[in-house]
């Protein structure tokens, strides 16, 4: 709905500075951004924004992470543009997994890379029979984009980068960010018990994930007590879908993840970990083209209520070619995009169906902290 042009000014409320959060109270935050080196001038154009808009307010850290080193160069150019610091960490190939929680697995895991009991030869195959499609799906012959989607489902809020921190916001390379925000997102986060935070709700391509839904449920027999199923609570009716029989499958709705805000103690939880290493025994990561976006999404409607999950309407947001725009005038006035060109509305995207079980479906409600 409309809220006409002058709602802000006169709603607008006394903005917390975070300077003025006791320590206490604080929310650790930090920017996580995967990249190539190749990516420098992606990652740059990123981050002049998303500085104008935001962080040139709150200075948020930053931590890159690349299974390279970085070069002198990359570091050097985004120093350059960002308010605040950097780190530059290297993912290591294997590490001891010491955020594991419960007894030993007796393996080691791999970061990036080829788990031991994955069959290369066979992954190789399904590769090729992917590409092979009539319309293959994008990297569908890529090894490289399989291994970034296992680390980003498994491994990077374990780097060792991320240990003094408790939420992260992903930032991709090439991506617009249109909106202020001149609010502590993590703050936010903390302060209303928020895990998980998404702009972008779309489905997934069928192909990449053919058999995601039946290993997830294979997990679910293994651990029962995992699950948020309570009616009220659970956001599992958005991500179902039936057929005839009353056979339950995934509908392919997903938070797109190139944008995420989330709590890094629930990616570092032992039912997240349990999902996960599940996951990686199935080793659809390889076989098929299991993405970190639909994995994440499956994890946070099933282990989270849908009271931790929280819609970023008011952050404005483009990864080519799909983006979010607000379309209510008082956020317009602060954003730099069209609002014809907003997914919640069209062909494949799942925001809609999510507004109905929305619980704070309270647009200013949200879109302004304050304690
Ligand atoms: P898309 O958004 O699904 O089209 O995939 P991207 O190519 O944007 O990759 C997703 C994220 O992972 C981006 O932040 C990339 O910079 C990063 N990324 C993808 N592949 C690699 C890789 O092989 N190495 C590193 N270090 N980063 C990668
Ligand atoms: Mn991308």
């Amino acid at each position: 709905q409309s809220l006409g042009s002058n709602y802000w000014h006169q709603n607008r409320r006394p903005v917390q500075l975070n300077k003025d959060i006791p320590d206490n109270k604080r929310a650790k935050g930090v920017i996580v951004i995967l990249a190539r080196n190749s990516n420098l001038h992606g990652v740059r154009a990123s981050l002049r924004q998303f500085e104008a808009r935001i962080n040139h307010r709150f200075h948020y850290p930053y931590v890159f992470l690349n299974e390279e080193p970085f070069t002198d160069e990359f570091k050097h150019y985004v120093n350059l543009l960002i308010s605040s610091t950097a780190q530059y960490g290297l993912i290591p190939r294997q590490i001891l997994d010491q955020h594991r929680v419960g007894p030993p697995t007796g393996h080691v895991p791999t970061w990036w890379g080829y788990p031991d009991h994955i069959d290369q030869e066979k992954a190789k195959l399904k590769r090729e029979e992917m590409a092979a499609l009539e319309s293959p799906p994008p990297y569908a012959d890529s090894e490289s984009y399989r291994h970034m989607c296992r680390f980003q489902s498994g491994f990077f809020f374990r780097h060792p980068l991320l240990d003094g921190y408790d939420y992260y916001w992903r930032v991709e390379p090439d991506v617009d960010f249109y909106c202020d925000v001149d609010y502590d997102v993590f703050q936010l986060m903390k302060d209303k018990g928020f895990k998980y935070g998404w702009n972008i709700a779309i489905q997934e391509i069928p192909e990449t994930i053919q058999t995601l839904w039946a290993a997830t449920r294979r997990f679910l027999q293994r651990f029962p007590a995992y699950g948020v199923f309570d009616s009220e609570q659970s956001l599992l009716t958005w991500i179902m879908k039936f057929d005839e029989n009353q056979i339950d499958d995934y509908n392919g709705c997903h938070f797109w993840s190139n944008f995420e805000i989330g709590s890094l103690d629930f990616f570092r939880s032992k039912p997240y970990l349990d999902f996960f290493d599940h996951l990686d025994q199935e080793g659809g990561f390889f076989y098929e083209r299991w993405g970190d976006a639909p994995v994440h999404s499956i994890a946070a409607a099933l282990l989270l209520k849908k009271s931790e999950i929280h819609f970023f309407n008011d952050i404005g947001y483009n990864h080519p070619p799909i983006a979010h725009c607000p379309t209510e005038s008082y956020l317009q006035e602060k954003c730099h995009c069209d609002p014809a060109i907003n997914i919640d509305w069209k062909d494949g995207s799942c925001a809609i169906p999510y507004k109905d079980i929305d619980p704070h479906f309270v647009w200013d409600e949200f879109t302004y902290y304050q304690e």
